[in-house]
């Protein structure tokens, strides 16, 4: 097990990944906020497997929090994080200060729309993926990956990005990658720690209502009467909800009964003063043939 190399600014990391690239080899970047756990470590792994060097950005990004939110006391554990980095086999961590992403006179930001509009995250978080947006299309031409790894955890997110990087004609292969699970089903994630032990026990709650949803509409019961038992049993547990949505998973777009194309079940929910956010695939009920 070899070190990554740490670069903590824009040139270092230019000099590097140009480096493996004039050695010919596939460079794969897998961008994060730090606090690593096995979904983030996920990706670096796929990663690996996609290309011959790769390289994970640890930045928490203050553009994507809005003033009402846990910038300030997002976990950061920049030491643990290089371990496991080192231990799946990565070869590189970019880890800039806010002043190197965001220099004095910085005005520039992308704007969205599309995917980014859906009405889901963006309801709740309006500023959000502006943010994500700019953030990850600066972390795309500092490090010029051939591809870029991002979970389906956020699967509003990989919608946005994977539009943005066709829209902008962004070299870089988008690769979106399955959520991890603790055992018991809720989706890692850094945010977890945050959780109560009573919350942490009412938590699976949101991928087991997500599953008997799925599980009904492949009956072929009824979208809007299954979205409503969700959004009750959801509640019952304890959460204040945001949304519990049926969406046409390429468009984010409300799903259509009649349609064929592939759903996607989105939930995002309060518990105490943590939000968290879940999403799966729900197969159409079988056709009579
Ligand atoms: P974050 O550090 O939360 O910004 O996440 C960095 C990347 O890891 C994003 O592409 C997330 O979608 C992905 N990710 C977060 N949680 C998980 C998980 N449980 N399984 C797989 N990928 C994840």
């Amino acid at each position: 097990m070899s070190e990554p190399i740490i670069v903590r600014t824009v040139a270092d990391l230019r000099a590097t990944t140009a480096r493996w690239r004039a050695a010919g080899e596939r460079v794969a970047l897998v961008p994060t906020m730090g606090a690593l756990h096995a979904g983030h470590i996920s990706l670096v792994r796929l990663a690996r497997e996609r290309a011959e060097r790769v390289i994970t950005s640890i930045f928490v990004n203050p553009t994507q929090f809005a003033p009402n939110e846990d910038f300030a006391k997002y976990p950061r554990t920049f030491a643990a994080d290089v371990e496991k980095l080192a231990a799946a086999g990565c070869d590189g961590v970019f880890a800039p200060t806010p002043d190197i992403m965001y220099p004095p006179g910085f005005v520039t930001t992308i704007s969205l729309d599309g995917p980014a509009k859906a009405g889901l995250e963006d309801a709740f978080r309006p500023t959000h993926f502006a943010g994500v947006a700019t953030v990850v299309a600066k972390l795309l031409i500092q490090a010029q990956p051939d591809a870029a790894i991002f979970g389906q955890k956020d699967f509003q997110q990989l919608a946005v990005i994977r539009a943005m990087a066709r829209d902008l004609d962004l070299p870089v292969e988008i690769i979106g990658a399955p959520t991890m699970r603790e055992a018991d089903g809720l989706a890692m994630s850094s945010r977890n720690v945050y959780l109560s032990a009573a919350e942490r026990a009412a938590a699976p709650t949101l991928h087991a209502t997500l599953q008997a949803c799925a599980r009904a509409i492949a009956a072929g019961e009824a979208f809007e009467p299954t979205l409503a038992d969700g959004r009750a049993r959801i509640e019952a547990a304890g959460f204040q909800l945001d949304y519990l949505e049926l969406r046409d998973a390429a468009t984010l777009a409300p799903a259509e009964p009649s349609g064929d194309g592939a759903l996607r079940l989105l939930v995002a929910a309060r518990i105490g003063a943590t939000r968290l956010i879940d999403n799966i695939d729900a197969p159409r009920p079988a056709k009579e043939s």
